[in-house]
């Protein structure tokens, strides 16, 4: 009889969240295996948060907090020191002890990470197509056919859709005025994207969170000279982290139940930042390490209504920045290079060699909007998520078939609890999941780490529970069934 050929894993997207789960689900299987990582980046494992090669951007919590393995919570801090990082990046280290080290390091960690994988199991081949998923269709009884953007397809038993985070959205009166004027740049994340930003070039940012801290961090160690404008609605930029050392985590939620509702969590926790003598950071950190539960204790209404009217805040707080980073945005207010404003969209358009902006201040009558005029503006407004199933092409064609939707409250994608995408017809799908931020509406809080490691990995132990105990037909053996008959 001819050989079985092992079954294979299709992951599309090879960010942190596709990468871990292929390292992951190489140490759970049993059997041999070929997971294929489809991404169209030169290495898998960075994405768009690590494979940033810009030496200003940094990881925005301590290494120490960076943790992919509960068992060994400063693995990726200790490797980082001991591999003689802060020789080659001495300015990783921060007064008070701690380690932020630029993200292109942590891409380099998780790569080590798949080697030992490789080398510990022979058995599974973890490859990387380098190309990107233009569609998939169903192939077989349960399996998958994935196309490729430079042509061809593969097949695969089970797909794992990992492609994360879209570029950020244009906000309509940029798509409509300036959509194709060489001063705006639309995605931030391109390695390229600030090459043509002269240093005397005024520059408007639209957005105030991570992004725009990034954007300020390189222009600045590019040196840039000219003036910075940035604004969002609230104007709130991403805070920093607590100042003076915390003597004992603040762990109210291992031993409490949190009161019903989200009116009532939210008056909890602002109680406690009042009365705890302890940084708010540390009530915070309680409320984000229990997340994934008070969201799922969270009805829809509370959900949506947390989206609508807190979640700005939630993000500036819970999102915090390197107080490397911090120290730029703030000396750079001081000496008022870097302006950050309250203030919504009025008006774009090109006026001869400059754009022409007007923002109106936030709860200022109309006729106080401001007009500025700049060279470039840089759109960092985040992940367009809510639009992700129609922009990306594999998911988009799985919408088209009923076998995937976007999630109800504009997240990402609908899945279960395992991580199983849930189809237009409401079945949960086997052997089609979603790693990574895609499935936030399901867990709530899943977007840094450690969440973001934690289900990639709760997800690989399910593929492969699966796959060792052989509890679906495998699409490699029902191709041999129908050959042989
Ligand atoms: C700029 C930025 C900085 C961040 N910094 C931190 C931090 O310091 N600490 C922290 O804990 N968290 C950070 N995060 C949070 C981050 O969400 C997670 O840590 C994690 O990196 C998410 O990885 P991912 O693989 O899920 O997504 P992504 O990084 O978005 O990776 C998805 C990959 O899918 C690929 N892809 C997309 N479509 C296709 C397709 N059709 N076919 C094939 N491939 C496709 C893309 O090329 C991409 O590489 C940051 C996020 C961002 C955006």
């Amino acid at each position: 009889m001819k050989p079985i050929p092992p079954p294979r894993v299709a992951v599309i997207g090879g960010g942190f969240s596709g990468a871990f789960f292929a390292a992951q689900l190489a140490k759970y299987s049993q059997h041999p295996l070929i997971i294929t990582v489809i991404e169209p980046r030169a290495a898998i494992g960075g994405g768009v948060a690590y494979s940033t090669p810009d030496p200003a951007h940094r990881i925005n919590v301590p290494a120490s907090r960076m943790t992919l393995f509960p068992e060994t919570p400063t693995d990726f801090d200790d490797w980082f020191r001991r591999g003689g990082g802060l020789e080659t990046d001495p300015e990783a280290l921060w007064t008070d002890g701690a380690v932020y080290p630029r993200r292109a390091a942590f891409a380099r960690y998780v790569k080590q990470i798949l080697e030992r994988r490789r080398h510990e199991h022979p058995d599974v081949t973890i490859e990387h197509v380098r190309d990107a998923a233009t569609a998939v269709e169903p192939a077989g009884a349960t399996g998958w056919r994935i196309y490729l953007a430079q042509g061809g397809h593969l097949e695969a038993d089970i797909t794992v859709l990992a492609t994360s985070h879209p570029p950020p959205g244009m906000p309509a009166l940029i798509a409509r005025n300036l959509a194709d004027d060489p001063g705006v740049i639309a995605n931030p994340w391109r390695p390229d994207a600030l090459d043509q930003v002269a240093p005397d070039d005024d520059v408007l940012i639209i957005g105030t969170g991570l992004t725009m801290a990034d954007v300020v961090a390189s222009l600045t160690h590019r040196g840039h000279r000219g003036a910075i404008t940035a604004f969002s609605r609230r104007g709130l930029l991403p805070r920093g982290h607590a100042k003076t050392p915390v003597p004992a985590p603040f762990a109210w939620y291992a031993s409490h139940q949190p009161p019903p509702g989200l009116l009532a969590l939210l008056r909890q926790v602002r109680r406690q930042i009042a009365e705890t003598n302890l940084p708010w950071q540390s009530v915070f950190d309680d409320v984000r390490a229990n997340g994934q539960a008070l969201w799922r204790q969270l009805g829809p209404a509370d959900r949506r209504r947390f989206l609508r009217h807190l979640r700005v805040y939630w993000d500036s707080h819970r999102y915090r920045i390197a107080p490397q980073i911090e120290k730029i945005l703030a000396d750079k207010q001081h000496d008022q290079s870097l302006r950050v404003l309250a203030a919504s969209l009025v008006s774009a358009r090109r006026e001869g060699e400059k754009i022409g902006i007007v923002v109106k201040p936030r709860r200022a009558p109309s006729d106080q909007s401001k007009s500025i005029l700049v060279d470039r503006v840089v759109l960092t407004t985040g992940p367009a998520h809510g639009t992700v199933v129609n922009q990306n092409p594999a998911l988009h064609s799985l919408a088209a078939r009923g076998l995937l939707q976007a999630d109800a409250l504009g997240l990402g994608v609908s899945v279960d609890a395992q991580g199983q995408v849930i189809a237009q017809d409401g079945a949960s799908q086997k052997t089609l999941l979603v790693v990574g931020p895609l499935a936030r509406e399901q867990y709530g809080e899943l977007m840094g780490l450690p969440q973001v490691a934690a289900q990639p990995n709760a997800v690989a132990a399910h593929v492969a529970s699966f796959l060792n105990n052989r509890r679906f037909p495998v699409l490699k053996e029902l191709a041999i069934v129908t050959t042989e008959s």
